[in-house]
């Protein structure tokens, strides 16, 4: 049986969420990072078995054939999942966080109801376009998509355990270290 904690973090693309988690996990180093298999491609500062496991749809094909994923979602294209082994061993030494969107949320939910779902939006949609819209390495056609994506994430947050504001990177850790230390200590 497991015995960490499992906190479950979602955002839209430009909210800062990336951001956000460093300051947690750096500020809390027993929490632990579920790293999920995708097969979008590497960014340049992503490393493997680290930010993700960079697979092909192939091999991510296989995975969803041997139930090695406690869920899986195609997202903008590409395929991301849970891998169910390595959430598990993780579990067994601590507490867990999973930084995956809506759908893998509420599926993770069901099969652990008492996974702690923390929603992080941003302080309004038109800062999110101004967010991704300043950001440069987005063509045009990728921010409407993204925001497309954003306002059906935002319909979603009200499922959500907790909903914390983005407004200043520090705070919105600060506020998500408050709710990890109220459930996991
Ligand atoms: P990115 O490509 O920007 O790293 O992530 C795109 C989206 O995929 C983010 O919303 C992220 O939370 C989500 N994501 C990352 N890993 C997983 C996963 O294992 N399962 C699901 N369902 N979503 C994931």
């Amino acid at each position: 049986m497991s015995q960490g904690k499992l906190f479950v973090i979602s955002g839209a693309s430009g909210v800062g969420k990336s951001t956000v988690l460093k300051l947690v996990m750096e500020s809390r180093k027993d929490l632990r990072f579920s790293v999920s298999a995708t097969t979008r491609p590497p960014r340049p500062d992503e490393k493997d078995g680290v930010n993700y496991y960079f697979v092909t749809k192939r091999r991510f094909e296989d995975m969803i054939a041997a139930n090695a994923f406690v869920e899986y979602n195609a997202h903008m294209e590409n395929f991301y999942g849970t891998p169910r082994d390595q959430l598990e061993e993780k579990l067994r030494t601590g507490n867990v966080i999973l930084d995956i969107e809506p759908n893998g949320a509420f599926t993770v939910r069901a099969e652990r109801p008492d996974a702690v779902l923390i929603f992080i939006a941003p302080p309004s949609m038109e800062e999110l376009e101004h967010r991704l819209r300043t950001r440069g390495d987005t063509s045009p056609e990728q921010v409407q998509l993204r925001l497309e994506r954003a306002r059906w994430e935002m319909e979603q947050r009200g499922r959500y355990d907790y909903i914390v504001v983005n407004e200043q990177v520090k705070t919105c850790a600060e506020e998500i270290l408050k709710i990890i230390a109220d459930k996991a200590d």
